[in-house]
């Protein structure tokens, strides 16, 4: 039987904890997981990190899945980079009701422009059901910590970026 292969998409600005357990929780599932920064690719100096730095450290912070795991950056529908990849699978991962309701648009329009991709949801770790990147951002912004709740390494690459 062929591989199983799904791709986990979003922004990663930067990679959390809370989106390495879902990659974790992922490989009980799939195969291979294919993480797939999104950006646009007319506002590419919108985010925190260019895509290039998101990439880079994700990979290193998932370096211990191996060959399972491929990170990867995309510009575009995410339903046309599915294809591209070969993937037939989109994991989102679902934290409090708060995401459902944006989540259950996107799934809606995806299916309908490629019903032949499907979305399936992995529930957040209760350690991780109110961690966003945004909020660890503006907790590193403001000179605090968030041990546990970002990898190391992306915590000093947060600092070095508001305090350099
Ligand atoms: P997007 O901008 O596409 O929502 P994010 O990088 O914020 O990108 O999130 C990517 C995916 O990971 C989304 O499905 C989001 O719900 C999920 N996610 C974000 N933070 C967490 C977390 N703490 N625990 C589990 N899933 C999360």
């Amino acid at each position: 039987m062929e591989d199983t292969l799904a791709v986990y998409p979003g922004s990663f600005d930067p990679m959390t904890c809370g989106h390495l357990d879902i990659v974790r929780r992922g490989l009980t599932v799939f195969d291979r997981i294919r993480v797939a920064v999104a950006y646009n690719k007319d506002k590419v100096g919108s985010g925190l990190f260019t895509p290039d730095e998101r990439v880079a450290m994700i990979r290193e912070v998932s370096s211990e899945f191996g060959d399972r795991v491929t990170v990867d950056s995309f510009s575009g529908l995410l339903v046309e980079y599915c294809r591209k990849v070969k993937a037939g699978t989109i994991i989102r991962g679902l934290r409090a009701v708060a995401d459902f309701e944006y989540e259950f648009q996107m799934t809606m329009m995806n299916r309908h422009m490629a019903p032949d991709v499907e979305t399936v949801f992995l529930m957040a770790d209760q350690d991780h059901f109110y961690t966003s990147s945004s909020l660890i951002r503006e907790v590193i912004a403001l000179g605090g910590h968030a041990p546990k709740l970002v990898p190391e390494l992306i915590e000093k690459e947060l600092i070095k970026k508001f305090r350099p």
